[in-house]
């Protein structure tokens, strides 16, 4: 896993100018804070660049969370299911 190549929604919003905008068409999404942001031309993205902080708290909604998709922890061996084992030694008093 290169921890990069997260799916991106179908859809996003430009932080800068408010329009949607296709993740798919749109090119690379910078990352701010954790999440990422497509923009319609490269003139809002850099008027993002030049001021991340003031778009993104004009329009909180627009980032997308850029982290690790979920990652089932399912094992291919069926775990030993069975009680713990029993502690056999009485707590000291
Ligand atoms: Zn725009």
């Amino acid at each position: 896993m290169d921890g990069v190549s997260f799916p991106a929604p179908e859809t996003a919003t430009d932080v800068v100018c408010g329009r949607t905008v296709l993740p798919a068409s749109a090119g690379l999404p910078l990352l701010f804070r954790g999440c990422r942001y497509w923009f319609c031309s490269q003139a809002c993205r850099q008027a993002f660049k030049r001021e991340p902080e003031r778009h993104v708290e004009a329009r909180p909604d627009a980032g997308v969370p850029a982290g690790p998709p979920p990652v089932e922890r399912r094992s291919p061996f069926r775990v030993r299911a069975g009680p713990p084992p029993a502690d056999d030694e009485p707590a000291p008093r």
